[in-house]
């Protein structure tokens, strides 16, 4: 299975003949007889729609492109990366129920886990996930799901998707896999993940200027999620707009395209820094702890994905580096990514400041690294160039 084909080969008209689908731009929908209208309520009415929080055609053929792209089932897609993060977990976790998870995950995942979800007496255990002992060992009776990212947010630290399937599966676990930093590049369902969630905010929308979120998996888990009795989905609303999730879709059709070229760059970038001396993260250098994994898991003409790290050891060097590079317009100190310009922070102070700092030193979470979203530059020769002379004069180098 090819991800960027199965997404070409999904053909779509609008109503009037249009090359891209007709939003469909109602909150509710008519029905001719009253019988039908109660049989889509109860879901047994296929074709049907009724109201646009339980589904509508927009959400839909975004839905099943995304489906197609990660070769599950179907799919559901959300509000928010977090919409979809959250009601995954509370549809297959009940009180007393236990999660493992990642330590190196999302701050907002995170914080989730560590304090909401207790408030619903569901505990989770962190876990160095690169350790499968670990992971192991701290399964339980109770466990009832492993949660991943495939390359985690922010110390791009590799899962290796097909082991920790194996020990789901040996546990009667289900495994749930975020792959907001991979799209493409990884297909965690075809390495045995069970669930995979995207932040469709990043990559795979790559504007900047939206937010949403999908989970891809069975038929059975989504009839679930949106079931209108006890589906989470449904019931806690993270809904997808329909004029949101057709300028999705349209972004999506470039993403091939733009996931090459943000791994060109990113893989040019790390090599360089990294041949200054500088401490460098990214899953495509030799240096990388999990550069094997990656490389036996990828989708080789996607490459290593556009996200680096760099440590320049503390977060004052760290700020005045941000600031120069973004007065010299080689990108924004702005969180997120995917965007097509690069963006900087620092995520001991944003982006995972949910984590307790002694928590981040554990993991090896410094106050100087900087995250990268490396992006779609068209010479990353000149952007090095005008980078390191930034890093020349904060004195980094
Ligand atoms: N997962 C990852 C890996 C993320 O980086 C983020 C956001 O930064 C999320 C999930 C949450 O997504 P959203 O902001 O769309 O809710």
């Amino acid at each position: 299975m090819n991800p960027a084909d199965s997404i070409q080969d999904l053909q779509y008209f609008g109503e009037f003949g249009g090359v891209n689908p007709s939003i469909s731009d109602s909150s509710t929908y008519t029905f001719l007889s009253a019988k039908t209208m109660f049989d889509t309520f109860e879901g047994n009415a296929d074709g049907c729609y009724l109201y646009s929080r339980h589904s509508s055609p927009s959400n839909l053929y975004l839905g099943e492109a995304l489906a197609a792209m990660e070769g599950t089932e179907t799919s559901n897609v959300s509000a928010s990366g977090m919409g979809a993060i959250t009601s995954v977990i509370m549809q297959l976790c009940s009180a007393g129920d236990h999660i493992v998870s990642s330590r190196t995950i999302y701050g907002g995942t995170y914080a989730f886990l560590k304090n909401f979800a207790p408030k619903l007496n569901i505990q989770t255990s962190f876990v160095d996930i690169t350790n499968l002992e670990a992971v192991e060992a701290a399964i339980s009776k109770s466990t009832k799901v492993l949660y991943c990212e495939s390359v985690s947010n922010p110390l791009l630290e590799v899962a290796d998707i097909q082991a920790l399937s194996k020990l789901a599966k040996k546990h009667n676990l289900q495994l749930v896999v975020d792959n907001t930093f991979s799209p493409l590049s990884i297909s965690p369902k075809q390495l045995g993940a069970d669930i995979v969630i995207h932040s469709l905010t990043k990559f795979i929308n790559g504007a900047s200027d939206a937010i949403g979120g999908v989970v891809c998996g069975t038929q059975e888990l989504i009839d679930n999620l949106r079931n209108v009795n006890d589906g989470a989905a449904m019931l806690f609303g993270a809904t997808m707009d329909s004029l949101r999730a057709a300028s999705i879709l349209k972004n999506l059709r470039t993403l091939h395209i733009r996931m090459k070229q943000h791994s060109i760059n990113a893989m040019y970038l790390a090599e360089k820094f990294e041949s200054l001396g500088i401490k460098t993260v990214y899953p495509g250098l030799n240096s990388h702890p999990s550069h094997k994994e990656f490389k036996r898991q990828m989708n080789n003409e996607f490459g290593f994905g556009g996200m680096l790290t760099i440590d320049v050891e503390t977060l004052e060097k760290a700020n005045a580096l941000m600031e120069m590079m973004q007065d010299e317009n080689l990108g924004y100190l702005a969180v997120s990514l995917g965007f097509y310009k690069t963006l900087f922070s620092a995520p001991g102070s944003s982006t995972s400041s949910e984590i307790p700092e002694d928590e981040q030193k554990e993991m090896g979470l410094s106050p100087g690294l900087i995250r990268f979203s490396v992006g779609l530059d068209n010479d990353i020769e000149r952007t090095f160039q005008a980078m390191q002379k930034c890093m020349k004069s904060v004195g980094i180098l």
